[in-house]
């Protein structure tokens, strides 16, 4: 099967962990490589940001990443990418017919690139499956300050009600994109996303805590983009009203150059409270070198104003590091409060400071939580999850002749 996927405002070779990159693009890079593993053939589609980007990049065998103009190549807000969606439209499909290429079935991802996939299905004639990763609608709901547009919303309702399949995280974002969206109930299938559970597992953590050069104090792990919503301010002031006697550090893994504004907000905020000096900005770190930190760490916490899923919270359960986690959206799924992790109702300091002290002075309840995460994340293993995403792609480009039927 050919599949071209769409991930236009941003590219799977982008490092997360940046101000623009994160768990779409782990999870875009990742799908792919499974499903080539399984006789896909997968170009991931995404426009230049770059002026030197190559056209093509061979990630592997039958997998490519293909960034093509369409606009300024610089990063652009999306409300700038929207305004070049018809350009990058052109170019993909200029780019296909050029080649002679022919796809069985368009994967999107995320509300811009599901308008693309809206216009080459119509070109194409062949089935689109989106994903959102986050739904405008919702995160207005869930989130403080920042609102999303009309647009994007009125896009999003479009491209639910233009595509073929829609497939989210959970089952409670699957109603929520009924009563919301009113998504027809046989459109919506639920895959939950795919953490590879043999690169995050538990490990040796004092070599860990050796190979990073950390030293004997509890490790308290903050891992994600250093954005508003991610509630990074919640963890420093829970941090700031600790009284457990234990020597203990907070380290915030993520950001970038862009990150300047909130590294220096949150560091007021550590400043302000006296704890500046526990509280450590280590940047964004490889996907690949992520491991270290989650085994090093004691305690790993997601203050998130809203998940749609949240695999940071997953891949510390995975290498056997107790969550404390907001009670929101995806982590609501991911997490058993009191038996995998703990999820914290209200998003105010004090509940999470309670629960991290709890942690931090008793080490076998931090054995036994991290123990049972491990054991609750196997739903997660990407050989399920690949399999169920192929399975919605063999239903729709080999539809029984009965539902074919019952289409047409
Ligand atoms: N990540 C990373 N390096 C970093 C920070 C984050 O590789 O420095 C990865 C992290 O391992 C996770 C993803 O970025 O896979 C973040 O996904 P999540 O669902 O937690 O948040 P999102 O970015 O989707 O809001």
């Amino acid at each position: 099967m050919r599949i071209a996927v769409i991930s236009a405002h941003t590219s799977p070779l982008a490092r997360p962990g940046g101000n623009k990159a994160g768990g779409l693009n782990v999870y875009v890079l990742e799908l792919a490589r499974q499903l080539v593993a399984r006789g896909c053939n997968v170009d991931i589609f995404s426009r230049a940001t770059q002026r030197d980007m190559p056209e093509i990049t061979q990630i592997g065998p039958g997998l490519r990443a293909i960034h093509l103009r369409a606009g300024p190549a610089r990063n652009l807000s999306p409300e700038s990418v929207h305004k070049r969606l018809d350009a990058f439209t052109d170019a993909v499909a200029a780019f296909a017919a050029h080649e002679d290429a022919t796809y069985d079935l368009i994967h999107s991802h995320y509300w811009l690139s599901g308008l693309v996939g809206e216009q080459l299905k119509a070109r194409w004639q062949i089935p689109h499956v989106t994903m959102f990763h986050t739904l405008g609608e919702i995160k207005n709901r869930a989130s403080l300050s920042e609102h999303e547009t009309d647009l994007r919303i009125d896009s999003e309702s479009r491209i639910i009600a233009g595509a073929d399949r829609v497939i989210c995280a959970t089952e409670a974002e699957r109603t929520l994109i009924r009563r919301l969206y009113h998504a027809e109930a046989g459109k919506v299938s639920v895959i939950p996303l795919g953490v590879d559970l043999e690169r995050f597992r538990p490990a040796d953590q004092e070599a860990a805590r050796h190979a990073l050069g950390l030293n004997g104090e509890r490790i308290i792990l903050f891992v994600g983009r250093l954005e508003p919503l991610k509630g990074i301010d919640i963890l420093i002031n829970a941090a700031a009203t600790l009284e457990s006697d234990v020597d203990c550090s907070v380290l915030i893994v993520g950001g970038d150059e862009s990150s300047r504004v909130q590294v220096d907000r949150l560091r007021g905020i550590a400043r302000s409270r006296g704890i500046e000096d526990r509280v450590a900005f280590v940047g964004a770190v490889d996907h690949d070198k992520l491991p270290l930190y989650y085994n090093a760490a004691d305690i790993c916490v997601v203050p998130s104003h809203y998940e749609s899923f949240g695999l940071v919270a997953v891949e510390a359960m995975a290498s056997g590091v107790p969550v404390v986690a907001s009670r929101v959206g995806g982590l609501m799924g991911t997490i058993k409060d009191g038996e995998t992790g703990y999820l914290i109702p209200w998003l105010c300091p004090e509940p999470f400071a309670e629960r991290i002290e709890l942690l931090l002075d008793n080490e076998p309840l931090r054995r036994n939580l991290g123990e049972a995460a491990r054991e609750a994340v196997g739903r997660y293993r990407w050989e399920n999850v690949a399999a169920a995403v192929l399975s919605v792609y063999e239903s729709l480009t080999n539809p029984t002749p009965q539902l074919a039927a019952a289409g047409s």
